[in-house]
């Protein structure tokens, strides 16, 4: 055991916020040293590949790295393929699980999270995966062919992308959903039910209001799982899609106030001097509504990482960016930017041949969300129009929103207000 190196800043957790967020330290002047710890094997890579085109093979692995391993290298930042067991906040060091000590000038946590299991029998068998990791894609990859069948558990964005990249590949898919809707609360009921029917016209056999029972393999091969409603199926794989819990064990054990994640401030302090966390796993006030949120998104690991990396190094930024994520299933994409349940009146702008975007308007008028579902090709440009709009917190007439004659571009240069 070692604790001889100089203190360094420190990054739990190898992902795409932690590695986002050393090389972002580099960018803004940091010369000292950086260690990056992460238990996967791979250096930090994008997860929403993983269950498009790194699936249907149209992106290789190397190709969802975030950066090459020469950039890591020729940023001098020292990357650890090791669990972190421990956390001394009051010595400032972090304890690996093979032993090695790493003191800290600033830690930041950037754990994410794993996915979650379903606790029925039979779901340890080898048949029936979770995707959170490039090795649960690779392992999930070549179970998706013509000829070859898929359940996936769990109507949410990871499911529905999962079941468009089988399909895409010809596998036989059926899709079981335990609620009477896909998506959860996170889109509103009628666009939840235009994705549902793309699904059904793609081939999916989508199941709702049903649930998995119970797993046992069959004597040739895959295995048969018994659903809530008396049925039963018979496939070769099952992929569980039910949301992951976020990794806030070693900050809990740390002595870090968790919640539904590690709790920090609109700078992404921990609760202890000297420990920022950021991405999936921190637990931090709306810009909007002051509100405890956490986001699992791209965006949020993108940003989070910049505002962490400047406040380690002495700033005092503060998260202020509208959330934001996508979904691509099939030639189709889902978009939602900022907090539409904080919207008190929706109006929808219809762009023909189902496109459509949902904005939703405060109190006082001012936009506070908008969700999108269409073609990527044909209206990706009104949904980042669409999204600067709530960027902006943009004060509109909702019948011009309302209006496609009118132009979003023309809304968001006469009415923005401030924030
Ligand atoms: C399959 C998939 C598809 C997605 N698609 C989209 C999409 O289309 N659009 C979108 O906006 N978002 C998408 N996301 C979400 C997005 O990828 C995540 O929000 C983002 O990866 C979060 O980054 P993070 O660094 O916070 O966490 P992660 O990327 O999860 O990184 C956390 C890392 O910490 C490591 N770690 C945890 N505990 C320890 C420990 N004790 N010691 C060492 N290392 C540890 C983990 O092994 C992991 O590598 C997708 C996610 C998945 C899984």
């Amino acid at each position: 055991m070692s604790t001889s190196s100089p203190p360094s800043m420190v990054i739990v957790g190898a992902g795409h916020c932690g590695g986002r967020a050393a090389q972002a330290l580099r960018e803004f002047g940091w010369t000292g040293a950086i260690d990056l710890v992460g238990m996967e094997r791979h250096a930090p890579y994008e997860r929403p590949p993983l269950s498009k085109e790194l699936l249907t093979g149209q992106k290789t692995t190397s190709a969802c790295l975030l950066r090459s391993s020469q950039a890591m290298i020729d940023d001098g930042i020292r990357l650890h393929t090791h669990r972190v067991a421990a956390i001394d906040t009051q010595g400032r060091r972090v304890t690996l699980a093979n032993g090695r000590v790493l003191p800290y000038l600033q830690l930041l946590l950037t754990t994410g999270g794993a996915a979650r299991c379903l606790d029925i029998p039979g779901a340890e068998l080898p048949e029936v995966l979770t995707l959170r990791t490039l090795d649960d894609a690779l392992s999930l990859a070549p179970r998706l062919n013509a000829g070859r069948s898929l359940l996936v558990v769990g109507g949410g964005f990871i499911g529905l992308e999962v079941a468009a990249s089988a399909r895409h590949l010809g596998t036989r898919v059926t899709l079981v959903e335990g609620a009477v809707r896909l998506l959860g609360r996170t889109v509103p009921a009628d666009l939840a039910d235009r994705v549902l029917a793309l699904h059904r016209e793609q081939g999916v056999d989508m199941r709702l209001g049903v649930l998995p029972e119970q797993i046992e393999p069959c004597a040739q091969g895959g295995v048969r799982v018994r659903l809530s409603d008396g049925s039963v199926l018979e496939v070769d794989s099952v992929v569980v899609g039910i949301g992951m819990a976020p990794a806030v064990d070693l900050a809990r054990a740390a002595g870090l106030a968790v919640a539904q994640g590690i709790v920090v401030d609109a700078g992404l302090r921990a609760s202890v001097p000297g420990v920022f966390a950021a991405g999936d796993v921190a637990e931090f006030p709306s810009p909007l509504s002051g509100q405890p949120m956490r986001q699992e998104t791209w965006f949020n690991a993108e940003t989070q990482a910049r505002v962490s990396a400047r406040n380690m190094l002495g700033g005092n930024e503060t998260c202020q960016q509208a959330p934001w994520f996508w979904s691509d299933q099939y030639d189709h994409q889902l978009q939602v930017c900022g907090e539409p349940a904080l919207g008190c009146s929706s109006v929808c702008r219809d762009l023909g041949e189902g496109d459509h975007i949902v904005f939703y308007l405060d109190g006082q008028g001012q936009l506070v969300g908008m969700s999108a579902w269409g073609r990527a090709q044909r209206s990706a440009k009104e949904f980042k129009l669409a999204r600067l709009l709530v960027e902006r917190h943009v004060r509109a007439d909702p019948q011009a929103l309302a209006d496609p004659a009118v132009k979003l571009k023309s809304l968001s240069a006469q009415s923005p207000v401030a924030a």
